[in-house]
């Protein structure tokens, strides 16, 4: 890799506490652009956290986090480092896409507003701009044919499609996936896993895919990360973390899944 390309996200020495807990110890992570990053680990080792700290939904206790060379929760003052105003937040959460465990869509709007609103009331978009745009996003997973529809009316991976190509609409520089699976039907797990593969192929935008689907993980990511007990634990391309791990914890972690 190109030494001077600058990742689009850096977590510099960041810990997480909750109460007395500490979830997370001085994590370093970096994602470089178009990177698919999958984190894998045992329930409770600190992965949604870690995603949802980068989603600007829990503040770091300590350390940094910068999307797009953009610091998330600081800003410089005057040379000084200060904490975030809401306003920065906000322009920094614009490279972020979301797409989360419950899907999260609006209840009493249809498909195509769920997808158009955030690209008129953010991104300051036409109407007509943003339905084109919402249009052709709803196509590429699938659910052109139902803008009328209301999230009621969908099946669990369809409404997770769709929230899939509302976060899409944003053009974000990275997209965090966190276990985007986990709530559906097993027979509608494929149909979701599928539609985030393609997008993985189009190759332009940074991922981490916080997962326990671990084909999906072999085969999408660049980069698998084990964590354990608020560690990583190890890192390296799918194929080392999946068939040569090297520390007790990936062994035994893995062989749960053959
Ligand atoms: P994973 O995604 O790997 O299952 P999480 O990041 O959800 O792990 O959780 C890591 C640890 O942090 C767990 O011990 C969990 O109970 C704890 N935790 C997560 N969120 C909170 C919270 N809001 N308050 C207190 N403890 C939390």
């Amino acid at each position: 890799m190109n030494e001077k390309v600058k990742p689009v996200v850096s977590y510099r020495n960041i810990r997480k506490c909750f109460g007395d807990l500490e979830v997370l110890h001085s994590i370093d992570l970096d994602i470089m652009p178009a990177e698919k990053v999958a984190v894998i680990g045992p329930s409770g080792s600190g992965k949604t956290t870690l995603g949802r700290l980068l989603m600007t939904l829990e503040e770091p206790t300590s350390g940094t986090i910068e999307v797009d060379g953009e610091m998330l929760w600081h800003q410089e003052v005057k040379g000084k480092l200060v904490r975030a105003s809401e306003k920065h937040l906000h322009k920094v959460r614009g490279s972020i896409g979301m797409v989360f465990q419950h899907f999260n869509l609006f209840p009493h709007m249809t498909i195509m507003k769920n997808v158009t609103e955030a690209p008129i009331r953010v991104l300051g978009k036409s109407r007509k701009e943003a339905e084109a745009e919402a249009l052709e996003m709803l196509d590429k997973v699938g659910m052109a044919d139902k803008v009328d529809n209301y999230p009621s009316q969908l099946s669990g991976g369809q409404k997770q499609r769709v929230a899939i190509a509302r976060a899409l609409v944003m053009h974000p520089k990275v997209m965090i996936f966190d276990e985007p699976t986990s709530a559906l039907d097993p027979e509608l797990v494929g149909e979701v896993l599928n539609v985030i593969k393609d997008i993985a192929k189009e190759g332009s935008m940074a991922m981490l895919l916080i997962t326990h689907e671990m084909d999906f993980a072999y085969e999408v990511a660049d980069r698998v990360i084990f964590t354990d007990g608020g560690n990583i634990i190890e890192e390296g391309p799918p194929q080392q973390i999946f068939e040569n791990p090297q520390s007790e914890r990936l062994q035994s972690f893995i062989s749960r899944f053959r």
